[in-house]
C-alpha cells in the first residue's frame, strides 16, 4: 500500500466521450494542446507533477526569501553535499538550465559528448555549445521484450574505443543519465558506473551525473545488482554521486517539487565559471531563480525521495500497471522501471505504418476512451519526411509513455487505466492512423497538427 495517507485532495475532471472527441478535434489530435481540465488522468509526464509531504509544505512556511545569503540556501547546500559529496552547489530553476550553464562553461565548439544516452534538452544544450552529443547504449537495450535488470548501461566497449580512438583529444565530458530516460528508463548498474568513472579517469575525462531519478536507479540497484542488496538506496546513491565530478539534476523529478534543480561540482575553478552564467542568466547564486521556500522544499524532498517505503510503492504500482498492460495483451519494454511504463504501440497496431504514427494512434485512443493522456515516443518524436511526405527517417520503435507522477495517483487510478488499456487493445483492428498536415520545423510534436487517416465514409 501507499505508505502515505491524504491531506489534500483535488477533483479531477470527468468529461464524456462527445467532449473528448470535440477536445481532440479543436486541438488537431496533438494531446499537448488539451487543457489540463480536459484530462482524467494525465500520465504526460512524472516532470513536477508529484504531490508534496505536509512536512515539505511546513519547509515552505519557513524558506527564507532574502535576495543574497537566505538561511534557505545554506540548508539546501548542506542536504546536496552530504547527499552528493560536492562542494560546490549551484541553484537552477530547474535541469536544463544546470545544463545550458555547465555546456557554456566548459565546452568549446567542436568537442564531443559521451553518454549512455542524452536526454533531448541535453542532448540540445550540447548541440546550442556547437558540440556533438554521441549516445554509446549498452546492447541488451535494443531488445525491448529482455528483463535483464540494467538495460539503461553505457556500453564500455565503445566507450574505451572512443577514449582511445582518433577522436579521443575532441571528447570533453562523460554523462550518464540516471535512470536511462532515453532508453525507458532502464536503470544503470554501479558495476557500469564504476568501470565508467575509472576509464574516465584514466582518460582525464571528468564525468558527470544526469541524476533526475538518482534514488530510482538506486532502488533497482539495490534490488538486482549483486554486492549492493544489502545497503539502503540512500547509501548505494551516495556511492554513486561520489563516482563522478559532478552532476546535473531537474529536481522536478527526484526532488519531489515542482519546479528547481541544480548543478553539483567538485572543480572549484569551473564552479566559479558557472557561478557567473548563473548570476547573469538564473540569478544570485544563492537562489538561482528558485523562491527561498523551492529550495527548502527541494531540501525535504531530496530527505523523503530516497525512503525504502516511497521507492517500493513505486515499484509496486509501476509492476501493478505493467500487469494490467499485459492482461491486456499489449507489450510494453521489459523490465517495467519506476518512472513510466512504455507500451510497444508498433507491436499492438501492425496495420499502421511508422510515418502514420501507431505510437500517436494509441496515445489519441487511450485518451478517446478514457481521459488518459500520455505521450509517443516514435516516429512523430524521433521520424522525419520529405516536403512530399514520403518517410526519410522513422523511429527504432513505436512507443507510447505512460509517466507515473510521484505520490499523486494510487491504485484505482491505475485500475481505470488498466481498463481503457483492455478496451483499447479489445477494438485495435479499429484504430486510425495519422496524417501530419502542418508541423514547426523544430521540436514537432509539442505544435504539429495531424488528422485521422480515414477515408470520407470513415473506415481506414
Ligand atoms: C527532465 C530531465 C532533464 C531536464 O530537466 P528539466 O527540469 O525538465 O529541465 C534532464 N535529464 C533527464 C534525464 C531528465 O529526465
Amino acid at each position: 500500500m501507499e505508505p502515505y495517507r491524504i491531506k489534500v485532495v483535488e477533483p479531477i475532471p470527468v468529461t464524456t466521450r462527445a467532449q473528448r472527441e470535440q477536445a481532440l478535434r479543436r486541438v488537431h489530435y496533438n494531446l499537448f494542446g488539451l487543457r489540463a481540465d480536459e484530462v482524467t488522468i494525465d500520465l504526460l509526464t512524472d516532470s513536477g507533477t508529484g504531490a508534496l509531504s505536509a512536512a515539505q509544505w511546513a519547509a515552505a512556511m519557513a524558506g527564507d526569501e532574502s535576495y543574497a545569503g537566505s538561511r534557505s540556501f545554506f540548508h539546501f547546500r548542506d542536504v546536496v553535499q552530504d547527499l552528493t559529496s560536492y562542494p560546490c552547489v549551484l541553484p537552477v530553476h530547474q535541469g536544463r538550465a544546470a545544463e545550458r550553464i555547465l555546456f557554456s562553461a566548459l565546452l568549446t565548439p567542436g568537442q564531443i559528448t559521451l553518454s549512455n544516452t542524452h536526454f533531448d534538452t541535453t542532448r540540445a544544450n550540447v548541440e546550442l555549445a556547437g558540440c556533438r552529443a554521441v549516445d554509446l547504449p549498452c546492447p541488451q537495450a535494443e531488445d525491448l521484450d529482455s528483463t535483464e535488470p540494467f538495460k539503461g548501461d553505457i556500453d564500455l566497449r565503445r566507450l574505451e574505443e572512443a577514449l582511445r580512438g582518433p577522436d579521443a583529444g575532441r571528447i570533453a565530458l562523460v554523462v550518464m543519465t540516471l535512470t536511462n530516460n532515453g532508453e525507458a528508463g532502464q536503470p544503470v548498474s554501479m558495476d557500469n558506473l564504476s568501470r565508467a568513472a575509472a576509464l574516465c579517469r584514466e582518460h582525464a575525462v571528468p564525468l558527470f551525473l544526469d541524476a533526475a531519478r538518482f534514488a530510482e536507479n538506486a532502488w533497482l540497484v539495490t534490488r538486482h545488482e549483486d554486492g549492493y542488496r544489502h545497503l539502503s538506496p540512500r547509501q548505494v546513491a551516495e556511492q554513486a554521486f561520489r563516482l563522478a565530478d559532478g552532476c546535473l539534476m531537474s529536481a522536478k523529478k527526484d526532488g519531489i517539487v515542482h519546479i528547481g534543480g541544480f548543478l553539483g561540482l567538485r572543480d572549484r575553478s569551473l564552479a566559479e565559471r558557472c557561478e557567473l552564467l548563473l548570476i547573469a542568466t538564473e540569478g544570485f547564486p544563492t537562489y538561482g531563480g528558485l523562491a527561498g521556500r523551492d529550495l527548502d522544499m527541494i531540501a525535504q524532498g531530496l530527505t523523503e525521495v530516497t525512503d525504502p517505503r516511497h521507492l517500493q510503492a513505486r515499484a509496486d504500482a509501476a509492476r501493478h500497471l505493467a500487469r494490467l498492460a499485459r492482461d491486456a495483451g499489449i507489450d510494453i519494454v521489459e523490465p517495467p522501471g519506476l518512472h513510466a511504463l512504455y507500451l510497444n504501440a508498433g507491436r499492438l497496431l501492425p496495420h499502421i505504418p511508422a510515418h502514420r504514427f501507431p505510437g500517436h494512434a494509441l496515445a489519441c485512443q487511450l485518451y478517446l476512451e478514457g481521459g488518459i493522456r500520455s505521450v509517443e515516443l516514435g516516429s512523430l518524436y524521433l521520424g522525419r519526411e520529405d516536403e512530399n511526405g514520403t518517410p526519410v527517417t522513422s523511429a527504432p520503435y513505436e512507443l507510447v509513455r505512460l509517466a507515473l507522477p510521484r505520490r499523486t495517483y494510487g491504485l484505482s487510478h491505475l485500475n481505470h487505466v488498466g481498463e481503457v488499456l483492455a478496451a483499447t487493445a479489445r477494438a485495435k483492428e479499429r484504430i486510425p492512423g495519422y496524417r501530419l498536415i502542418e508541423q514547426p520545423s523544430l521540436l514537432r510534436h509539442f505544435r504539429c497538427k495531424l488528422e485521422p487517416d480515414v477515408d470520407a465514409d470513415g473506415a481506414r
